[in-house]
């Protein structure tokens, strides 16, 4: 016996139960045993940081993980199941502040770094458990208990090891740059994370200055700019050589392109203005002292904003900076690493970027140097962490050179298969642009980078622990963990003058943290297994990670397949490539899936203070881990997903479909004690009297086997979910329902059909659908046949039988089913219901399903179906002018009259002959419409037309029908089972319908009929 199934199933109540069933019977240990020795399958997880709670954009990723993981494994694949866990740098940081309250590096440091590092280590540790917890409910499989945490020493030991190959190559320096900077995390960022962060929209100061040049009298540049706080550092101003400036009436230099309506006094080439000398803006601050401004020359000043004259300030710009090494120009930093004015800068000392914009505004309005002072809204690039808006400064960071590896990251990024296909491109483009790799942070629990630099000028690079421990000179007993404030208190010995020399007190990227897994966790180079290796350092206790030995790498690198989100292109993607292709010549994977952003469901970004947000949990408890995943699957990864309990809804409705399939089959197999067997599922059902339905929906069956396999294996889970769905339909809406006559008798064949379709879809949908194929599996295969897997995810991949593969067969039901379905729009234009039996179909453009045509004919209602012309039909066809217009130009017209009055000849493939000239198919707009008392239907060649003449006999037909309908309504009303017999009355006026009373009793199980004199039909139970 089948149990019986709730009309609606509750699924997060369902999934709750099956986790608990997956945990009791150690469902994915035993999978884990069944696959070992299998093939490997190799998965890097990029970690998740452990610093808050699950998104539901996280969800997405973790998601399709899963997903493959899951078939692989049905596959019989071996595989790793390791999660990682990204647990330092500023994300970690930032969120540690937050909670403290702290607001600066300063009161960090108050705070004091041993305390600060302890409170990151807590946070991941409470983190890890709840990303943990929250994975498990989304269904995601993994080893849990051996996540790799990047904070681990032996993680930091083989980043050590990365940078010290970099060192010996040549490749790292220490640059002085402009950079990007964050005044409230107080450090750089780099050229990756820029573009993680956020360009907002911004409204900022518009200014345009007068510069007034020495030795012209009344003559000034004119410069615009949206940042004041740059000005006090201004050194020079740039213009366009080849442009023309003009010199107006108010004695005012601008390029003619920007000067407007000017009254032009003079004009000169920019180059004519290059090596005069003007007066600075801020010539009395105590840091202008000496500075001389000039007028330089620059390609890159552009003409389509502003006066065509920039204003330089090394101090406070990229390319300002360039400009002032090309240029020889001094170098003015004016803000400190907080965003504050320093030493030197007068009234601004001390005061923030912002802060000072208002005073230096007033101080060019004293000065009468002030042209015009307004505001403009612009997109301004903020810190990816806290949204701080960013300022330039020039600073000291240590940089990986990457112009020799750039070519052999290229050229590997060739040979990866990139799904969607396009984002391998993107790669491209970033490995072609991208910069050095700026890898210093100036914070606190981070990688410490092992740079040793000595006034000697040796760069020393510690390799690994054991070399710290070789040449410290002391503070190895304090030495709890390789992170600051520890590993600062271990000086070494200089290995040219053997002086003792301090770290620099930089910590490293974390993508470094990340980037280095490939190696870290797979154990390359490693001489021996160390068990519980990478549960080392701030790691330890947290997981029983080991450090496998340098075969076990062999094995499992390079990952057959990696995914995470498109950003991670120019962060994770790129950083393990980068250290991949340095440490071992190769890239790290050889397949990538990547997927775009996750927005609210009507198209919105998620943001908690919209008020839009969903957390996760939140939506595990109202639409269920199962309906969020076949979001996540359907959507097409090159598109944003538009993610919400609506679109949920949406997915549960048609989910409903194969829980309603599924409710039949156990009722009826109830009824007739239905019993499974295991061994149906990999040959054709024994024994079984097939019918040509029976032999189709088994045909089906094998084409979605077959599909749903080619979906995994390109990576396209969406293709998995629209096969799924289109086969559900075929299923419910074709077999169940043409099949129904048989299962009310109790036909063996059509039960054990229909299990075996319903088993094997319930295997290629569960990676997509976990807990509902496992939960409907207990239920019809493991609970209900001897010898079938106890979990569908232990069953394996489905084998494609051959003997039930009938594409023929296949491709006339679809015709059928195209018939059928332009039979049913002809019957909805006509508006005669369904329930009323007409005469006559006529279906043209489909002789070759002629077989079929008694199946048509139940489905439409219809007596006899012919294959032949449509002769019930007004063909009206006009020119399809865009394509006729320019091919038949003054021959259009006596066309265009031939086709009005019907003067043509249809000819072979749905082309015309009409006036002398051969019209092909998308030459012209035909409509077909049904003469009188006929509805006529078409598209794509075929066309069915209906004869809607009713005569009593058919009329007395359809009154039967619509009583059975009725009846059967009120049987169900009644709460009557589906086997109860009943007496049905009938009012004497309609006693006429006892000449179909055989089908009356058959189809709503009354065992006599008999009438009265009420108004209306009664039943009874038998
Ligand atoms: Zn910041
Ligand atoms: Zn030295």
């Amino acid at each position: 016996m089948f149990t019986p199934l709730p009309n609606v199933p509750d699924h997060p109540a369902l999934e709750l139960e099956v986790l608990e069933r997956w945990e009791r019977e150690q469902t994915f240990v035993r999978l884990r045993e069944q696959n070992r020795g299998g093939t490997p399958w190799s998965f890097i997880d990029g970690p998740i940081t452990a610093n808050n709670a699950m998104g539901v954009h996280h969800a997405w990723g973790r998601t399709l993980k899963d997903v493959f993981q899951r078939y692989h494994a049905l596959r019989g694949f071996d595989q790793r199941y390791q999660n990682g866990f990204d647990c330092q740098g500023l994300w970690v940081e930032v969120e540690v502040e937050r909670s403290l309250g702290l607001n600066s590096k300063h009161e960090i440091e108050d705070y004091g770094l041993a305390e600060f590092a302890a409170r990151c280590r807590e946070r991941v540790a409470e983190y890890s458990k709840v990303l943990t917890d929250q994975s498990k409910r989304l269904g995601m499989w993994m080893d849990w208990d051996n996540s790799y945490f990047t904070f681990g020493d032996t993680n930091i030991e083989y980043n050590w090891r990365f940078l010290k190959e970099c060192h010996s190559r040549g490749w790292l320096y220490k640059g002085h740059r402009s950079t990007e900077w964050c005044p409230r995390c107080g450090t750089s960022i780099s050229q990756h994370e820029l573009f993680a962060g956020e360009y907002k929209e911004l409204e900022h100061p518009s200014l345009f200055v007068r510069f007034p040049l020495k030795g012209r009298n009344d003559e000034a540049l004119v410069v615009w700019t949206t940042t004041p706080w740059t000005l006090p550092a201004n050194v020079a101003a740039a213009v366009q050589p080849d442009a023309e400036y003009v010199l107006d009436d108010r004695g005012e230099w601008r390029a003619r392109e920007l000067a407007g309506e000017a009254n032009v006094l003079a004009s000169a080439s920019g180059e004519e203005l290059v090596g005069l000398e003007y007066e600075g803006p801020f010539d009395g601050l105590p840091a202008q002292d000496g500075v001389v401004h000039r007028v330089i020359a620059w390609d890159d000043v552009v003409l389509d904003e502003g006066t065509g004259i920039v204003h330089i300030a090394p101090g406070a710009g990229a390319e300002d900076f360039e400009l002032s090494r090309v240029h020889d120009l001094p170098v003015l930093t004016p803000i400190d690493e907080a965003g504050c004015f320093v030493t030197g800068y007068g009234p601004f000392e001390g005061l923030r970027t912002d802060e000072a914009a208002e005073l230096i505004v007033e101080a060019l309005r004293e000065r009468e140097i002030l042209v015009e002072a307004g505001t403009i809204a612009h997109r301004y690039p903020t810190c990816w962490r806290c949204g701080t808006p960013l300022v330039f400064r020039v600073v000291d960071d240590w940089f990986i050179a990457c112009g020799e590896i750039r070519g052999q990251m290229l050229d590997a990024n060739a040979a990866v298969e990139w799904t969607p296909a396009q984002y391998g491109k993107r790669m491209d483009d970033w490995l072609r642009n991208m910069g050095d790799w700026n890898i210093s942070r100036k914070r606190y629990f981070g990688l410490p980078l092992p740079l040793y630099p000595c006034a000697c000028g040796r760069l020393n690079v510690i390799g690994s622990r054991a070399e710290l421990e070789e040449r410290a000179t002391g503070g190895l007993e304090q030495l709890q963990e390789l992170h600051r404030p520890w590993i600062d208190e271990v000086p070494i010995r200089c290995e040219s003058c053997n002086e003792e020399v301090r770290r620099v007190t930089e910590v490293g990227d974390a993508w470094l943290d990340a980037g280095i897994v490939p190696f870290s966790t797979l154990g390359w180079e490693s001489p021996a297994w160390v068990e519980h290796g990478n549960a080392t350092g701030a790691a330890a206790g947290l997981t029983g990670a080991d450090l496998p030995d340098h075969a076990y790498w062999e094995t499992w690198f390079p990952a057959d397949w990696v995914s995470e989100m498109r950003e991670q292109i120019r962060l994770w993607f790129y950083s393990i490539s980068f250290m991949a292709v340095t440490l071992s010549g190769r890239l790290p994977y050889r397949s990538v899936l990547t997927y775009e952003k996750l927005l609210d469901e009507h198209g919105r970004e998620m943001h908690r203070s919209w008020g839009n947000a969903i957390p996760v949990d939140e939506a595990f408890e109202r639409m269920g881990a199962d309906a969020m995943r076949w979001q996540f699957c359907e959507q097409n990864p090159s598109q944003n997903l538009r993610f919400g309990y609506g679109p949920a809804s949406e997915v549960k409705r048609r989910l409903l479909t194969l829980w309603h399939s599924a409710s039949f089959l156990i009722e009826y197999g109830n009824v007739e004690e239905f019993r499974p067997r295991w061994d149906d599922l990999a040959a054709p059902p024994a024994s079984a009297e097939l019918q040509p339905l029976d032999r189709w929906l088994l045909a089906r069956t094998q084409r979605l086997v077959a599909r749903c396999e080619e979906g995994y294996e390109e990576s396209w889970t969406p293709k998995v979910a629209r096969e799924v769905e289109t086969f559900v339909d075929d299923l419910s809406n074709w077999y169940i329902r043409r099949s129904r006559s048989r299962f009310w008798s109790g036909d063996e064949t059509a039960l054990r059909t229909l299990w075996v379709a319903l088993a094997q879809a319930l295997r290629v949908m569960a990676p997509l659908l976990p807990f509902l194929s496992d939960h409907l599996w207990r239920n019809l295969v493991a609970e209900a046949c001897e010898g079938a897997p106890d979990s569908v995810h232990l069953a394996g991949w489905p084998e494609v039988v051959d003997e039930l593969v009938d594409d023929a067969l296949l491709a006339d039901m679809g015709e059928v089913r195209r018939v059928v379905a332009l039979g049913h729009q002809a019957r909805a234009q006509s508006g005669i219901k369904l329930r009323q039996p007409l005469r006559r179909l006529v279906v043209q453009g489909a002789d070759g399903i002629a077989g079929h045509a008694r199946e048509i004919g139940d489905e439409l209602n219809v007596k006899d179906v012919e294959f032949g012309p449509v002769e019930a039909t007004e063909l009206r066809v006009k020119p399809n002018l865009p394509i006729l217009g320019p091919k038949l130009g003054k021959e259009l017209g006596p066309v265009r009259s031939a086709l009005e009055a019907g003067e043509f000849e249809e000819l072979e493939g749905g082309r015309l002959r009409v006036n002398g000239h051969e019209l092909a198919p998308e030459e012209v707009l035909v409509e077909r419409r049904g003469k009188e008392g006929w509805a006529v239907a078409g598209e794509d060649g075929l066309t069915v037309a209906l004869d809607l003449a009713l005569d009593p006999e058919l009329e007395l037909e359809g009154r039967a029908r619509e009583l059975i309908h009725r009846v059967n309504g009120m049987r169900k009303d009644a709460g009557l089972e589906l086997t109860d017999r009943i007496v049905l009355t009938l009012p004497e006026a309609e006693s006429d319908l006892l000449g179909h009373a055989d089908r009356i009793k058959g189809e709503t199980l009354a065992v006599r009929i008999e009438t009265d004199d009420a108004d209306a039909p009664s039943i009874a139970r038998a």
